[in-house]
């Protein structure tokens, strides 16, 4: 099933001499629960192409289509509810708040949407991220892998249909890395989560079911994993 899709996707920006085309008609699908890796090289569009899906930026021309929505014929007030309850983001940056601990910090975003907190699904995706002993804790004393792991279980905690993820192990180690984003799929197979992530990392892009490749705001790659076996949930 069809999660987002992107028909002749385009953005230009600035004007004359500085203008520049970032994306130059990018038609991508991503199917539901797939895990989708993007790799290129720098400036060559992903970022564009992911806040554009989020509806963080808004496209030149061309449509997203998310769940069958429109995202950009939504007006602003629907945009934001949309980006809040649709999508989880996770940055390089893990803009975890200080003074909040790490549960309150994975739940805030639920209560300024002014939702009800499913407190029971929180303390899976927390379990599964392995932090159970670190709720009460505070960023600043947590290392950077596990920081990266309360910026995920944030990013899952409304449980969002589709999870944006832009270079989110730029700031970890190989090992940790590989460690993050091996949870990070597994929950979201658990919950039939969609991912699209954008990485430098050779080893994180081969965890992907499918990685494309965009050089000069074009899809020049589509590979598709073969994961050897019937269902394509995962080899392990
Ligand atoms: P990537 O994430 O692959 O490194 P980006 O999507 O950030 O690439 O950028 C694609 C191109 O668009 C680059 O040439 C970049 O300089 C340009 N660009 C990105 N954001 C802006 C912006 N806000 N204003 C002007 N140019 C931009
Ligand atoms: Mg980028």
């Amino acid at each position: 099933m069809e999660m987002l899709k992107t028909e002749k996707l385009k953005k230009i920006y600035g004007k004359g001499e500085t203008e520049v085309q970032a994306l130059k008609g990018v038609d991508l699908t991503v199917a539901k629960g797939e895990f989708l890796a993007i790799v290129g090289t720098s400036g060559s569009g992903k970022s564009t192409l992911l806040h554009i899906i989020g509806g963080l930026d808004t496209p030149t021309s061309g449509t997203v289509t998310v769940d069958d929505k429109k995202i950009n014929q939504l007006a602003d007030e629907e945009l934001t509810i949309f980006r809040r309850r649709s999508i989880g983001f996770v940055f390089q940056k893990f803009n975890l708040i200080s003074m909040l601990t790490v549960q309150e910090n994975i739940i805030l975003p639920i209560k300024l949407d002014g939702q009800k907190v499913d407190m029971e699904y929180v303390g899976q995706i927390i379990k599964m991220l392995g932090l159970e002993s670190k709720t009460n804790s505070f960023p600043n004393t947590l290392s950077g892998g596990q920081q990266q792991r309360v910026a995920i279980a944030r990013a899952l905690a409304a449980k969002p249909a589709v999870i944006l993820a832009d270079e989110p192990t730029g700031n970890l180690d190989s090992q940790t890395s590989q460690d993050v984003i091996g949870l990070l799929k597994i929950t979201a197979k658990q919950f039939t989560q969609t991912i699209i992530m954008i990485t430098h990392n050779e080893e994180i892009a081969q965890l992907a079911d499918r990685i494309i490749r965009i050089e000069d705001g074009q899809i020049v790659r589509s590979t598709k994993k073969d994961w050897g076996d019937s269902n394509g949930e995962g080899r392990e």
